[in-house]
């Protein structure tokens, strides 16, 4: 059965004449109920042929998504959805509302192999990647749900991109494209924990999303003692890598610091990133960890993220303390999910 909501526009018009043997013009046809009225069965393709349907029907299918669960801010109106997909698996997805516009954070594996000390995603490793069509269906619904479409996506929710790369390229070829959902390149931003070859493929690419890196401490030993991927791919040769990527692409790179109460908050930590960072064209995005519950991490006082903040900026780097949206319901990134599967009759 071939996975028809995955295939970006030329590959499914190769499979439409190939396999098929029917007329270019098909593909465009399915492409358009698929990615622009994003139907859920091959019957509502109402300009296909009955025959052709039914051949649809028996030969591939449009990747299934439930919403399992909906969780809405008081405070701010985010909302949090869980999603349940064909095999069972559940991932998370937030809706954010900003003064641009909403803005969506979606996963993009379920589970992760990183092993970040402080993320919740990772507690049960990698259970499998996202297809190009997963991940779309995760855009769709929320927006079926709100009724309206986003005006940005971040690849920021469970997983790390860089490490299911293919299928993030296919699923953003097919959200940007001008026959699917049109969004601009420009209002994606991809967050890594710095698998270096993947900023290199994008660089290469020259896509113009915006590159976020999870930095979240400013040496080697640091950075190792909370993300292990810093052992493959040190802080020195990342920073070559960033800086690359924006002499190549014109494009501000982004930094994520996750402030951990005693780890990673000093003000000598503040002055070390701050020389790491000379010289970039950066924005560096301050958060107040998120703790979770099967960790021992936790938050800097608010005092601590001050100080900081202040620190970053006076020796001349450009630095925000993210504003917290959907506190109330947010815990952290991929806890959402934990708490299904530990009780899944509730969910
Ligand atoms: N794997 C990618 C994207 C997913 S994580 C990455 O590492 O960038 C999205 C962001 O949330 C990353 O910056 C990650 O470091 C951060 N994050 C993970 N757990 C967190 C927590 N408990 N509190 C605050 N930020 C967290």
């Amino acid at each position: 059965m071939t996975d028809l909501l995955s295939l970006p526009l030329p590959e499914l018009t190769r499979w439409v004449t190939q396999e098929l043997g029917e007329p270019k013009y098909r593909a465009g046809q399915l492409y358009h109920w698929l990615h622009k009225k994003q139907v859920s069965a091959f019957e509502e393709m109402s300009n296909l042929p009955a025959p052709l349907r039914q051949r649809l029907a028996q030969t591939a299918f449009i990747t299934p998504v439930t919403t399992r669960r909906r969780l809405e801010s008081a405070l701010d109106g985010t909302r949090k959805f869980l999603f349940a997909l064909a095999d069972g698996s559940c991932v998370e997805a937030v809706w954010m509302e900003y003064h641009h516009g909403p803005s969506l954070c979606i996963s993009t594996q379920v589970g992760c192999r990183m092993g970040c000390q402080f993320c919740a995603s990772t507690l049960g490793g990698l259970v499998r990647n996202l297809t190009p069509g997963e991940m779309l269906q995760e855009v769709y619904e929320a927006q079926r749900q709100m009724g309206r479409p986003i005006s940005s996506l971040v690849l920021m929710g469970i997983g790390e991109p860089l490490d299911n790369l293919p299928n993030v390229l296919a699923f953003l070829e097919i959200l940007c494209s001008e026959e699917g959902q049109q969004l601009g390149w420009r209002h994606v931003s991809l967050s890594t924990c710095g698998l270096i070859p993947g900023i290199r493929e994008l660089m290469d690419k020259r896509l113009g999303l915006t590159l976020s890196i999870s930095l979240h401490a400013p040496d080697d030993a640091a950075r190792s003692a909370i993300m292990p991927v810093n052992r493959s791919y040190p802080i020195g040769e990342l920073m070559a890598v960033c800086r690359e990527y924006f002499a190549v692409t014109g494009r501000r790179v982004s930094y994520e610091y996750a402030l951990i109460d005693g780890v990673n908050d000093s003000p000598e930590q503040a002055a070390a990133l701050a020389r790491l960072l000379k010289g970039q064209t950066c924005h560096v995005n301050l958060i107040p960890v998120n703790p979770v519950a099967e960790r021992a991490t936790r938050r800097s006082s608010r005092a601590a993220v001050e100080r900081f903040a202040r620190r970053l900026g006076q020796l001349g780097v450009n630095a925000t303390v993210r504003r917290e949206l959907g506190s109330d319901i947010a815990a952290a990134c991929g806890q959402l999910r934990r708490q299904s599967a530990a009780s899944p009759e509730e969910a």
